[in-house]
């Protein structure tokens, strides 16, 4: 294939505009956006005004004046649009890892008498982790399970009270059958919460149309929100009045300004909120979903689907002889945002590519992650890569990596 053929395709990409919206990173293929999103121009415009008039000027009048009381259920009725949800129950808000959480606890009290909560041992670490702090709070009432992937079904029994699941590995990018799984765990009177991390904003979902009970997902993945964006999470209409927050801040008080000693949760999803609003996370935050939701969810998962195709395809028959393994579902059906390849020395293969501009991901032991994000990566960015790639193994260079220091330690 040459080069031609895929500016050809970008030139034929309903999509293209959508890279002007955001900075391009000088002599970089960033490959990297479902760890951190790229930073969307408009992010700056709005910040600059929020900082200026809002706060600048408003001060605190500005919480009634320009709604920003209001922006994580604004926000969250905007990103119920990309997951199937209904207004009034997703709330945008705290991390992740905090809505794991507030959700875990929830299907606790809705399921007063289980007492596992269900996980796989390949889920993303911070799940499980939460999981574990809850365990250790109140060893009687909590008892973790953390299953192989592949023999969830086995457990799935009267005395499960929650299966916490990732829909989309952030290893691999294979997609969990949510619906299936739902429905299954339903039967066995289980509730599920989904984490939607590597989902919102790169593949549809749709909660309600399988019955889900809880969602979690991510801010500054897909969604560009930036760095350390506020998370979101999803309580189905049919759950929200049963439970009491267990993280009962004023946010969530039903007349916070009474600044009465008694917590009474508020309304609806609105008792999912602790604190107070982190408003310039928000608002960066909306800037980025309000970019997706322009896209469209289906023509960026149109869009992934063939860019990710391309580059198996291309790794394959150009990197042939350099002991990359695909480790991500050949299928494109169950394969999601990001395509992972299995190196012996995966960690300097991913500093020397870093070396050249090939902004990918090192997962340990050995996976080298590269992020599909269709808003800004274009098909001649695959074709430029993999030639990359493939300069980078020819010369032996690369080698000298392997004592790199790892930029996250
Ligand atoms: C990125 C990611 C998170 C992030 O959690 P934070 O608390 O927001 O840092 C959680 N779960 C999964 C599956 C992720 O991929």
């Amino acid at each position: 294939m040459e080069k031609k053929y895929f500016i050809e395709m970008d030139k034929k990409d309903p999509l293209k505009e959508f890279r002007n919206h955001f900075f391009l990173p000088k002599n970089t293929i960033y490959f990297d956006g479902n760890s951190l999103g790229m930073a969307p121009k408009i992010t700056k415009k709005r910040m600059e005004h929020v900082i200026r008039k809002e706060w600048g000027q408003g001060l605190i009048r500005s919480w009634a004046d320009e709604e920003w009381g209001i922006s994580g259920q604004r926000i969250g009725n905007k990103i119920s649009k990309l997951i199937g949800a209904n207004d009034g129950e997703v709330i945008a808000a705290d991390s992740t890892s905090i809505n794991i959480y507030k959700a875990l606890t929830a299907t606790i009290q809705c399921n007063q008498n289980r007492n596992i909560i269900l996980s796989t041992n390949d889920n993303f670490p911070t799940d499980l982790y939460m999981m574990q702090g809850l365990q250790s709070f109140s060893p009687n009432e909590v008892k973790n399970k953390i299953v192989n992937k592949d023999e969830i079904d086995k457990y799935l029994d009267e005395r499960v009270a929650a299966l916490l699941l990732t829909e989309v590995d952030y290893k691999t990018g294979e997609i969990l059958s949510m619906s299936e799984i739902t429905k299954k765990a339903h039967d066995k009177g289980i509730l599920v919460i989904w984490d939607l991390s590597h989902s919102v904003g790169s593949i549809p979902v749709d909660l309600n149309k399988c019955a889900a009970d809880f969602a979690v997902g991510c801010g500054y993945k897909f969604l560009n929100g930036g760095p350390g964006a506020p998370a979101f999470l999803f309580v189905a209409k049919k759950h929200q009045e049963k439970i009491r927050p267990i993280l009962s801040g004023w946010m969530g008080h039903k007349n916070p300004f009474d600044f009465s000693i008694e917590y009474k949760p508020a309304d609806g999803i609105d008792r999912f909120l602790c604190g107070t609003p982190p408003l310039l996370g928000l608002i960066a935050l909306e800037c980025g979903v309000d970019l997706i939701l322009k896209a469209k969810v289906s023509r960026l998962r149109q869009k992934a689907v063939k860019l990710s195709s391309l580059f198996i395809e291309l790794m394959e028959s150009m990197c042939s002889e350099f002991d990359f393994k695909l480790v991500s579902p050949r299928d494109e059906n169950r394969r999601a945002g990001h395509v992972s390849f299995m190196h012996h020395s995966g960690f300097a293969v991913s500093r020397a590519l870093a070396s050249k501009g090939i902004v990918g991901d090192f997962r340990a032991p050995n996976i080298v992650r590269f992020g599909i994000a269709p808003m800004y990566t274009r098909f001649q960015d695959i074709f430029d890569a993999v030639n990359i790639i493939r300069e980078t193994m020819q010369s032996d260079l690369w080698k000298n990596h392997e004592n790199d220091i790892s930029p996250y330690t």
